[in-house]
């Protein structure tokens, strides 16, 4: 594998731990029961709810799909939330996006239940992260932070340049790392259209990428002996890469991570953690 960080490896040794979760909760009776609800009808979002149905009964998790009419209010997907978080049965809710037209997002995510918020995306749990208690997150974001751990990178002082700025990724990933004494800088289309993107980049000690542009990130501006964690995806004619020029940095990085195989694997199981995480926060476990 050379310096190849391999999701796959990471993301196993979770299951493996998450398992003997589960196994120990259904031995008290708890099975974690996760729902996710989606609105309308989106192919790129059945694959997906297909997937997570799959790793969550293969370790132990019910999973069961509500999908809710195109045509409801937002109020009106706000109840179902609401009969959800009330469902002692229910332990975790996934809110598969995008939400139709008009309908508010992050309004939506906040009625979630704090304690059913498998994703990480209601606003207490992203509360947490700025506290520096973050019990669950935003899964990519933790993902991010599991990588490092596995590692064993000691964060102290280091220059982390984060690049992406969204609610999910970049801003949590900056706050979870500045806890550990990195020093973070967070660059985004600002950074870009200022022409100062590059600057920031050759000097990151550690790099996270986190736009969805294809190869947006040179290789030859990697530092020597940096680490590159890269969570784009996107897909150029049949093929799906990262946001970084990935043959070569890889020349110059100390660890990278491959897309696809690096950071998706680990945020697929994060999201089973978190579960089981909540479910024994609400059974008192
Ligand atoms: P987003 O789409 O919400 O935001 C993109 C960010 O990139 C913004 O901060 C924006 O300012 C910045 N940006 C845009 N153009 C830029 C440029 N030219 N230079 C510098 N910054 C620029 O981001 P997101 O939801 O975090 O998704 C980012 C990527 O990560 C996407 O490719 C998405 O598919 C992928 N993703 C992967 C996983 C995973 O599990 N591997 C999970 C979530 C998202």
């Amino acid at each position: 594998m050379g310096n190849l960080i391999d999701g796959k490896i990471i993301s196993e040794k979770i299951k493996e731990e998450v398992k003997k979760e589960i196994e120990f909760l259904r031995s008290k009776g708890i099975v974690p029961k996760l729902v996710s609800i989606s609105v309308g009808e989106n192919p790129a979002s059945s694959v997906y709810i297909n997937q997570q149905k799959k790793n969550c009964e293969k370790i132990g998790i019910d999973y069961e799909v509500l999908n809710l009419p195109e045509n409801l209010t937002e109020d009106e997907i706000c109840e179902n939330i609401e009969k959800l978080n009330r469902d002692e049965n229910i332990t975790g809710i996934i809110l598969q996006l995008p939400l139709p037209k008009g309908i508010d997002t992050r309004k939506v995510q906040s009625k979630i239940s704090y304690l059913k918020d498998v994703e990480g995306v209601n606003p207490s749990n992203m509360g947490w992260i700025v506290y520096g208690r973050p019990y669950v997150g935003p899964c990519t974001a933790l993902a991010v932070k599991e990588i490092i751990e596995y590692l064993n990178i000691d964060l102290y002082g280091k220059e982390v340049v984060m690049v992406g700025h969204s609610d999910i990724v970049g801003k949590p990933v900056a706050l979870l790392l500045v806890d550990k004494f990195a020093t973070v800088t967070i660059c985004h289309i600002g950074t870009y259209d200022a022409g100062k993107l590059e600057e920031h980049v050759r000097r990151a000690e550690i790099l996270i990428v986190a736009v969805g542009k294809a190869n947006l990130i040179p290789g030859e501006w990697i530092k020597e002996k940096a680490i590159v964690i890269d969570v784009g995806i996107n897909r150029v004619g049949d093929k799906i890469v990262g946001d970084v020029e990935f043959e070569k940095a890889k020349e110059k990085a100390s660890w990278i991570t491959p897309v696809p195989g690096g950071v998706g694997p680990v945020t697929t199981s994060i999201l089973l953690r978190n579960t089981v995480l909540l479910a024994k926060l609400q059974k008192g476990v």
